[in-house]
């Protein structure tokens, strides 16, 4: 846990978040600046502040999960594709200094962008929310 680090006040529920699914060593919420909607982050548990940091064992969770996630997010949006990138240090355009991977529902068409400036509407966000936990209820059952 670091105090100052936003993702570790949300996984201690101390700051709030659209929450998609969980797993022991991993929590998955919604990007509140989606680049599109459905925008995922899969987020380890402990503080671990970019791949350089965080042991295998956190990284290969953080995949796996993101996979499940992929296919999560493919089978209730039904959208063309879906982007699957993390970012490492500000020269790579790490903004949020705790390891994290993001799946991004892509359309073909749509201009592709890694991050947004515009923020979520709270209540597509609460809406997108609902729809993907549970979804991944449903797909991820037994998921740990
Ligand atoms: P990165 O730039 O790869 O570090 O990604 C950090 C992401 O976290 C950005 O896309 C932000 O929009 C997102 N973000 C920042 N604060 C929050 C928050 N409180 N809840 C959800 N997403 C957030
Ligand atoms: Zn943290």
């Amino acid at each position: 846990m670091s105090d100052d680090c936003i993702f570790c006040q949300i996984i201690e529920e101390k700051a709030s978040c659209y929450a998609v699914h969980e797993t022991r060593y991993t929590k998955t919420f919604l990007d509140i600046f989606p680049a599109s909607p459905g925008h995922c982050l899969i987020v380890t548990k402990d503080h671990y502040q970019d791949i350089f940091d965080a042991t295998p064992e956190a990284i290969s969770m953080v995949g796996h999960v993101s996979t499940l996630i992929a296919h999560t997010v493919k089978n209730e949006l039904q959208c063309d594709g879906v982007g699957i990138f993390q970012l490492n240090g500000a020269a790579a355009g790490q903004t949020v200094f705790h390891y994290h991977m993001h799946v991004i529902p892509r359309n073909a068409g749509e201009e592709i962008s890694i991050h947004s400036r515009v923020p979520g509407n709270p209540e597509d966000l609460q809406a997108m929310a609902e729809r993907l936990s549970h979804r991944a209820s449903t797909m991820l059952d037994g998921v740990e």
